[in-house]
């Protein structure tokens, strides 16, 4: 039972990159890397991506050469910063700004269950909690309902990965269940009502 447990891929790559740090990282060599079961992984050049864009590691590649001055070919990778930026953090429908207020205000910690990026995530072995900005209305929107309101940080909660599956799933969060019921119909809220006095009383 002595056995390590094998590193993530992430994990293993962001070593590689500290310490080469501010150095070239190639490609082949990020590829040559294993991620928990000890075998290469595929599509990992994403994962390199995960570095930089959800987790804020400010490394570049030949597409950055314009802001940073290097001249870096295509499969060179650089991290230029030991730590991470979370204003680094890139968008994935939410802009930077907002997550960055949103993960600050929430301490970095999934407001529905406590995880942070430090605990591991419990149906993925070897790999860790990652966070999302998660709306706090389950979104559903109703056809042809504008959608031009200007979001804040206050329409958002952090979730973690695992929260964040969850609340896709059901479509809604808890909390948002009992407004939908008051929302329904007359007729569906005595349904719910028959539903309930029969399973408890
Ligand atoms: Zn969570």
């Amino acid at each position: 039972m002595k056995d390590k447990k094998q590193k993530s891929y992430i994990d293993k790559a962001l070593d590689l990159f500290r310490s080469k740090l501010g150095k070239i990282v190639r490609s082949e060599e990020l590829a040559q890397l294993t991620g928990t079961s000890g075998k290469p992984i595929s599509h990992n050049i994403r994962r390199i991506f995960e570095l930089r864009d959800e987790l804020g590691y400010n490394i570049v590649n030949h597409k950055d050469n314009d802001k940073t001055g290097l001249n870096l070919k295509v499969d060179e990778w650089v991290l230029l910063d030991k730590d991470p930026d979370p204003k680094k953090i890139r968008s994935r429908g939410v802009n930077k700004k907002i997550m960055f207020e949103v993960f600050s205000r929430d301490n970095f910690t999934c407001q529905t269950c406590g995880r942070t990026i430090e605990d591991d995530d419990p149906f993925k072995s070897g790999h860790k909690i990652k966070l999302h900005v998660g709306h706090k209305i389950a979104h559903k929107r109703k056809e042809g309902e504008a959608t031009d309101k200007i979001l804040t940080k206050d329409d958002f909660i952090t979730m973690c990965n695992v929260c964040n599956e969850g609340a896709k799933n059901n479509d809604l969060i808890s909390i948002t269940l009992f407004d939908r019921v008051k929302d329904t119909d007359e007729q569906t809220q005595r349904n719910i009502y028959d539903f309930l006095k029969k399973k408890f009383i």
